[in-house]
């Protein structure tokens, strides 16, 4: 066995690389949502690991034949569904060469250039942002690539957590008190399940709905008031740009003031909406960031950058390097002692990293800033043309202002439907996804089951959107026996 040969490596590295582009080339041939049924592949693959080598051309049949049914493709430029999850050329040739560096760079001495390209790469990024100057490195603050939105929050809310504790007692844990609204991402319950937070103290505040479900500041403060005077502690508010279920932006000034009013942790999850902030024209939906002490946004989602990659930025890292940190002997070095380096292993929940700054430093060198907003641009427009599309049939409706390149819209009921639509819509989804042709997704805002088209895809084009919508208007025809408008 020799595992890295370099002229194996080559040869079997290019048979890859032709695989994987004649995939991306095949890609329209294939269903978008895999139809294969649960445990489809136990009748496939044998029941235990083969003693002897087998040959990479027996592997790429197997791939050919049992892996790629069972793969929902999500660089379809037919798939519409949840959120993007982008990749890109200079997204897999970073992914590329950090498999091939392959470091473990939990400390700055495991490999330099990974942090520091970390470091450098972050603050490229926030200063498209605009992000206020203390989310910098050289301010209190800084950046650190974490693998997903969902590890963003958790590690800000033990930071927040620690930092409420020191100030009330450790046996305050009890009274700490979370606000988000009823669109927040479950990211959040899961990270307050994690970091112990009492469930009967996790504050799911409505949305309103007549504010395309934001949430209404007052209600948060309402709710603020009555915890206060029970004794209970305030200590950390969630806000999206880009909600989930309708990419809502909630009021980030308001919630920025009451936050620090409170003295609590504000933390903004941006992880969908975050990219198109970096137009102009959208930035404005990041008012109020600087009162902020957290802000994540996922590359990985709508920014080229293959998954993983969430980037987080902390106002003051010391609150996570003290949540964080540990200092086993087996891990001490000289640059770590003299305090000269930063050691994103404090940063995170693991020890081990990935040299995620690779990829997301080739996107921004490969692409430049400019081509990334006019990528943003043309899926908003895109969307925008959807929407269009949907509002020129009155079988349907719009159901919530679009915003980015989210268009929720769903089949109107006949009046007769008990359901109020959600069997017909999701009949709708089930015709169109069960085709092949595209995967759309749901969601229920006030009651309404919806419908949810999300342009991201790196290939998707005019034609593709316009196929879409025939096949949702000819499902839908099907289903309702009316004909088109
Ligand atoms: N926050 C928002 C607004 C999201 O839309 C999502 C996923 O779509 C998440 C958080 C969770 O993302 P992740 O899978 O990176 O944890």
């Amino acid at each position: 066995l020799r595992p890295m040969d370099a002229e194996q490596l080559r040869e079997c590295g290019h048979r890859m690389v032709d695989f994987i582009a004649d995939y991306y080339k095949s890609m329209e041939t294939f269903p978008v949502l895999s139809q294969v049924q649960p445990g489809y592949l136990k009748e496939l693959l044998p029941d235990s690991a083969p003693n002897r080598p087998d040959t990479l051309d027996a592997l790429f049949d197997d791939i050919r034949e049992k892996i790629i049914p069972g793969v929902t493709h999500w660089q379809s430029p037919s798939y519409f569904a949840y959120y993007p999850s982008n990749s890109s050329t200079a997204g897999f040739l970073g992914e590329m060469l950090s498999a091939a560096f392959n470091i473990v760079g939990f400390s700055w001495i495991t490999s330099p250039a990974a942090t520091e390209l970390e470091v450098i790469v972050l603050d490229w990024f926030a200063k498209m942002l605009k992000l206020p100057s203390q989310f910098l490195s050289d301010a209190p603050g800084g950046g650190v690539i974490q693998g997903t939105a969902s590890e963003a929050v958790l590690v800000v809310l033990l930071a927040a957590r620690d930092r409420t504790l020191k100030k009330h007692g450790k046996k305050s844990l009890e009274k700490l008190v979370v606000y988000a609204s009823d669109q927040t991402h479950s990211a959040l319950q899961k990270a307050c399940q994690v970091a112990g937070i009492f469930p009967e103290n996790f504050r799911v505040v409505k949305a309103d709905c007549s504010k395309n479900y934001a949430v209404a500041p007052e209600a948060v403060s309402e709710a603020i008031s009555v915890d206060l005077s029970s004794g209970l502690i305030p200590f950390f508010i969630c806000a999206t740009v880009g909600t989930t279920s309708s990419s809502a932006v909630d009021p980030l000034p308001e919630l920025g003031n009451i936050a620090q009013g409170h003295d609590m942790w504000f933390h903004i999850d941006a992880a969908y909406a975050g990219s198109a902030c970096m137009c102009p024209e959208y930035r404005h939906h990041l008012d109020g960031v600087e009162k902020a002490d957290s802000f994540n946004m996922n590359a990985h989602k709508w920014f080229l950058t293959n998954f993983d990659c969430s980037l987080l930025w902390v106002k003051d890292r010391s609150y996570l390097v003290e949540a964080l940190s540990t200092n086993p002997e087996f891990l001490k070095n000289k640059a770590s002692q003299a305090n000269s380096v930063v050691d994103f292993k404090d940063w995170q929940i693991p020890l081990g990293r990935r040299f995620r700054s690779l990829k997301l430093w080739m996107v921004l060198r490969l692409y430049g800033v400019e081509n990334l907003q006019s990528y943003i641009r043309k899926h908003i427009q895109l969307a925008e043309h959807f929407e269009q599309l949907v509002l020129s049939d009155s079988r349907f409706e719009v159901v919530t202002p679009r915003l980015f390149s989210l268009v929720c819209f769903r089949l109107l009921p006949p009046t007769s439907e008990y359901e109020g639509g959600r069997q017909l819509n999701y009949d709708l989804m089930d015709a169109a996804n069960s085709s092949g042709k595209i995967f759309i997704s749901h969601t229920v805002l006030a009651g309404k089951f919806v419908l949810r088209f999300a342009v991201g895809a790196p290939l998707t084009e005019e034609q593709h959107v316009d196929a879409a919508w025939k096949l949702l208007q000819d499902e839908a025809t099907k289903l309702s026996g009316s004909a088109c408008i």
